[in-house]
């Protein structure tokens, strides 16, 4: 079976002084030991989360370069990562794909890089209302994914992160069946390209307006592995989605 899996994506928000509340809460707090948990703070912050946080849950950057390092202004590098105990990265979140227009394969190479580095990577993909309406989200998802398939064979560090665009930060979740549908198309689309090994052990988790309401449901869907949580991820509610499985 594979292991239910939650990350918390702060995304620009939050103070050295609300993030280590947030630490505090969830050093304290009753999570299902099952759960594997993540948490994303902006990256000046990333060294005061590892820094708080307990052993046992860990920490990822939003964004990392594919250059080892030099002269690549406002970049951190997957080794500066590794120097501080950082175990994960996400990449090819929407609002880095849509407001900072990175391409798919810039989004692969990224990927690449930080798998070969050592860091895990949480892969998020997605289709926007207009894709979806157009009939296109299989083919947007998983030709996102594709770009990864070309450059990279091991997807043994990598966890798909399946965000519909339009239900992020809109209170809009995608139905139980929308989201279980896409995962399943998904996990179809690993066996054939990558063999079944991985389509079975991959974790595809969702994201979009997930809260403490509507984790369950969600969580009872065969290739729902777990979530990525934005604006809950900073809230109390964050304890409940991690148990969402319980
Ligand atoms: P919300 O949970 O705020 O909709 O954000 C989801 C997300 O983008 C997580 O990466």
């Amino acid at each position: 079976a594979r292991q239910f899996f939650v990350g918390g994506n702060f995304k620009m928000n939050g103070t050295i002084q609300s993030i280590k509340e947030i630490v505090q809460r969830l050093n304290d707090a009753k999570v299902d030991p099952n759960t594997e948990i993540v948490i994303s703070p902006p990256s000046l912050y990333l060294l005061v989360t590892r820094e708080h946080l307990r052993p046992g849950i860990e920490v990822a950057a939003q964004n990392v370069f594919d250059k080892p390092n030099g002269a690549f202004t406002g970049e951190i590098s997957v080794d500066q990562l590794k120097d501080s105990n950082i175990t994960w990265t996400l990449l090819g979140h929407s609002e880095r794909r849509v407001i900072l227009q990175e391409s798919d394969q810039f989004v692969a190479s990224k990927t690449k890089f930080a798998l070969d580095g050592g860091i895990g990577v949480i892969l998020c993909v997605g289709e926007t209302l207009e894709q979806r309406e157009a009939g296109k989200t299989n083919e947007v998802v998983l030709s996102q994914l594709k770009a990864v398939a070309d450059q990279v064979k091991d997807w043994s560090k990598i966890v798909v992160a399946y965000e519909p665009v339009w239900a992020i930060g809109t209170g809009k979740v995608a139905t139980t069946e929308q989201a279980q549908a896409v995962h399943a198309a998904i996990r179809e689309w690993l066996g054939k390209e990558l063999g079944n090994d991985t389509a079975e052990k991959t974790r595809i988790i969702y994201g979009g307006s997930v809260s403490e309401k509507n984790c369950k449901e969600l969580a009872k869907e065969k290739d729902i592995d777990g979530f990525l949580v934005g604006g809950a991820s900073l809230k109390p509610a964050f304890v409940d989605i991690i148990n969402a499985k319980q």
